[in-house]
């Protein structure tokens, strides 16, 4: 076993802290890397103050690594010592079932193995995440990424990249479609870029006036303030889809109204508690509402070969781990530009 060093929190109400753990020696199929930026996302913080239930304990959270590889398995292929690795929201899945074959190993029907808050397939050790000095991972759940971009820019694609991406794509959003991006944290601001590039209309719907200003240089069209009800009432019937990437309760039935007839309300904000929704702002219009989860392997791949291409990377505010806990607090005011990425050599 290799001796790590990371920050975990201890129970759903103690504060991120210095944590000593092991993770496995590498194996025939296995890549070890050292992290070098490891972004902060807000299921984060959902996780480790257990909002969705079922948390495991100790926890070292983090699904936004990016690193160099150290070491490699005999039997692996696509990456040698020296090279950038990085690795999202999952480290394995049964890999047998149609979503696997499909290549929705984030939909595995027998439960796919998550980067931390997760137990390993065989041995159900349980999996320590991204604010830790190395990962050893199997060597199919590790992306490659371009060295043309800041690392830590690149970081936070792993998950808020993928998870607006995946929608977008599986609805095929596109020229002449309209869409509005309902909130803008981490995942938002990378929604706004990635539908951007795709030729749709941009409109960021936030609550925070302070943003407006970066609206323009994200790529977004328009900016709406959610809380100005006269401005809200005038889009009704406006949009193809909205992005929801608010992670609080939040009223659904105002934003159904904005859609056009036929229109659909993606969500991919996970708040920890149900909301009522009216089935008549569903059935006038014909409108769906719907959701999302992160993306698979093969697709994640495509959006950062995408992501390179456009060079599309995210707006990032570089931490050193011990300001986590405060980054945690900032982040539940709405208030980061647009992700914390933690610098790991900070971690000593
Ligand atoms: P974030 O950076 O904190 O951004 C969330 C944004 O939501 C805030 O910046 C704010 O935007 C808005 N917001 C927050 N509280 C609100 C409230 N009470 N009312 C209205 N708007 C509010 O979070 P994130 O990392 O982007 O994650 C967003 C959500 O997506 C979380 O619930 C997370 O767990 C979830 N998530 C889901 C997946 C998936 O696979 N589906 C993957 C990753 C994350 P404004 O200031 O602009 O209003
Ligand atoms: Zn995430
Ligand atoms: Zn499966």
């Amino acid at each position: 076993m290799i001796p790590v060093k990371g920050y975990a929190v201890q129970s759903a109400r103690s504060p991120l802290a210095p944590f000593h753990f092991e993770r496995r020696d590498p194996g025939p199929h296995d890549v070890q890397f050292d992290i070098l930026y490891c972004g902060v996302c807000h299921s984060d913080i959902h996780q480790a103050r257990d909002e969705w239930h079922g948390s495991i304990f100790p926890m070292v959270p983090g699904h936004e690594i990016v690193g160099r590889v150290t070491k490699t398995g005999n039997k692996v292929k696509r990456f040698s010592p020296g090279a950038l690795a990085a690795v999202g929201c999952m480290v394995d899945s049964c890999r047998t079932c149609e979503n696997c074959k499909e290549g929705l190993e984030q939909y595995c029907l027998n439960g796919n193995v998550l980067t931390y808050n997760s137990y390993e397939r065989m041995s159900r050790i349980p999996t320590y995440g991204g604010y830790s000095k190395l990962i050893v991972v199997d060597e199919d759940f590790v992306l490659r990424i371009s060295d043309r971009f800041s690392l830590e820019a690149v970081a936070p694609l792993l998950c808020a990249g993928i998870t607006t991406y995946s929608p977008l794509r599986h609805w095929k959003v596109g020229k002449g479609d309209k869409i509005g991006i309902l909130g803008l944290g981490g995942l938002g601001h990378m929604a706004v870029k990635i539908a951007a590039s795709f030729g749709a209309e941009v409109t960021i719907l936030s609550r925070s006036q302070k943003k407006e200003a970066d609206a323009k240089r994200l790529g977004a069209h328009n900016f709406i303030l959610t809380t100005n009800s006269d401005r809200i009432k005038t889009m009704k019937g406006y949009f193809n889809f909205i992005l929801d990437t608010v992670s609080a309760e939040h009223d659904y039935n105002m934003y159904l109204r904005l859609l056009k007839t036929n229109g659909v309300h993606i969500c991919v904000g996970a708040p920890p508690n149900p909301s009522e929704i009216a089935a008549f702002n569903l059935i006038e219009g014909r409108k769906s509402l719907a959701g999302s989860l992160i993306g698979g392997i093969r697709e994640t791949q495509e959006m950062l070969d995408h992501c390179s291409e456009h060079n599309i990377v995210s707006d990032v505010e570089v931490i050193n781990i011990s300001y986590i806990n405060k980054a945690y607090e900032r982040m539940l005011k709405g208030d980061v530009r647009y992700r914390f990425v933690i610098d790991m050599a900070s971690l000593k």
